[in-house]
């Protein structure tokens, strides 16, 4: 009698990797997809200024508006770069809020939903002061001695 193959030959770990990245797309209206693609972008980046050589550290800036989950795009993070030569490179996410100068009264207001009204005088007169930041602050190579 045959008896059941164990699963497991040295291929598990790439498998996996598929699964996860498999679920992550098809997850309609997700905020895995969001992450994941802004993530792809900042992989993209970071791969072309390494220059081949070994990246430690990136940060990145990511304003309120882009309505990235910080742990979401960590996840990703981990997903995109296993294996890859970004593999154990920290990426930190520097979350920044949104805020808006009033034109009328000139009061600056932090906001949680994205809708342009100034706390004080409820005027739309605003200026988006931050929160659509999306950018790599800083790429920290790893350094050779030579
Ligand atoms: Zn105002």
């Amino acid at each position: 009698m045959p008896t059941v193959r164990r699963l497991g030959n040295g291929t598990d770990g790439g498998l996996a990797n598929d699964n996860l990245r498999q679920r992550c797309v098809t997850t309609t209206g997700g905020q895995g997809v969001h992450e994941l693609a802004v993530c792809e972008a900042i992989v993209d980046t970071v791969t072309r200024h390494a220059d081949g050589q070994r990246v430690e550290r990136v940060e990145v800036r990511i304003g309120h508006f882009r309505q990235v989950v910080p742990d979401s795009l960590l996840f990703s993070w981990q997903l995109l770069t296993d294996g890859t030569d970004l593999g154990g490179c920290e990426l930190v996410v520097d979350h920044v809020p949104a805020v808006i100068d009033c034109g009328a009264c000139g009061a600056q207001t932090t906001l949680d939903l994205p809708i342009m009204l100034c706390r004080s005088c409820d005027s739309t007169e605003v200026t988006l002061v931050s929160g659509e930041e999306f950018l790599i602050a800083s790429i920290d190579r790893a350094r050779e001695v030579c």
